[in-house]
């Protein structure tokens, strides 16, 4: 194996040390911050991750509170719960776990919570602010990874950044975010053709499709920065990426790795947009 793992976790626990730090400043000034946190149904991927939301506030020394709904919830009767969050002192950010059952418009639902709360930063004018170079809140896992890119030190100005994966929440402000670090972003999608063409060209790679070990080390220009977003459930149970970690690491220079890479940042980030959140109140 030739490439430097960039570890995640580490960078993670880091981070949440400073976090807390932080937190426990605002708390003993009477601004704890605050996360509430809502989910609608039983999806079990879902309930596992507000769970890893919730405990990683507690760890944090946030206040947060978790809203549990039935499936079978109203859209009106979730749209007064954002409605009364909203308007609420102690809560600072609020999460409204996606996918939400299919009776239910989720644009409606983010665009009615209130921009500045919007820790996810999915609200419609969080992404035009974005769009426009003056972010309020990144998304949580765009934002981590350009955490991760920073600590190699490599500069991503006039780099070769290719984003493959095009979604709102992933690859669209991924792109962003590259683009105005300076960066000539390319995005791949599902119609892209010769994907490995692409690939190839890129100094920084970004992988965000939800296919296991889609990309193979023959793949990558040597060297590159390799970051794999992906979380895979294989038949065995256990988690791979999008990315093939043995043959992409022989040709990387940088590569994260699934677990322990993309996904511990995300949350962080999420503990940060909501730190930024209260910070902006006062
Ligand atoms: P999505 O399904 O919304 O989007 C997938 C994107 O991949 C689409 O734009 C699609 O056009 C593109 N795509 C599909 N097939 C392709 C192909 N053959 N070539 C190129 N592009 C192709 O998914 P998402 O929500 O963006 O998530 C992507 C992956 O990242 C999933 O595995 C998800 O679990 C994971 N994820 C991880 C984290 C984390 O914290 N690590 C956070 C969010 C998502």
């Amino acid at each position: 194996m030739t490439a430097k793992i960039l570890d995640g976790a580490a960078l993670a626990r880091e981070l949440r040390t400073e976090i807390a730090k932080a937190a426990s400043e605002l708390t003993a000034k009477g601004h704890q911050p605050g996360l509430a946190v809502v989910l609608v149904g039983e999806d079990p991927a879902s309930q596992v991750y507000v769970r890893n939301k919730v405990s990683a506030c507690e760890q944090a020394g946030f206040y947060s509170e978790m809203h549990r709904l039935p499936a079978n919830t109203s859209e009106a009767a979730l749209l007064e719960l954002v409605t009364t969050l909203n308007h609420r002192d102690n809560i600072h950010g609020i999460l409204v776990q996606l996918p939400l059952p299919a009776h239910i418009n989720s644009h409606k639902v983010i665009e009615t919570i209130a921009a500045e709360k919007d820790v996810d930063g999915f609200h419609i004018s969080n992404a035009g602010l974005l769009m426009t170079g003056q972010p309020l809140f990144r998304p949580c896992t765009p934002y981590g990874v350009m955490k991760l890119l920073e600590k190699t030190g490599i500069s991503l100005r006039g780099a070769e950044a290719v984003v493959i994966g095009a979604s709102n929440i992933v690859g669209k402000p991924q792109a962003m975010l590259l683009l105005q670090s300076g960066a000539t972003v390319t995005v791949c999608n599902s119609k892209t053709k010769d994907l490995a063409s692409h690939c190839k060209r890129a100094d920084i790679l970004v992988v965000a499709v939800g296919r296991p070990n889609m990309i193979t080390g023959d793949m990558i220009k040597p060297g590159a920065v390799v970051i794999d977003v992906g979380i895979n459930r294989l038949p065995d149970g256990k988690l791979c990426g999008d990315v093939d970690f043995n043959s992409a690491s022989e040709v990387a220079g940088w590569i994260t790795p699934v677990p322990g890479g993309v996904g511990p940042m995300t949350i962080t980030m999420l503990l940060q947009n909501t730190l930024e959140a209260v910070q902006r109140t006062l």
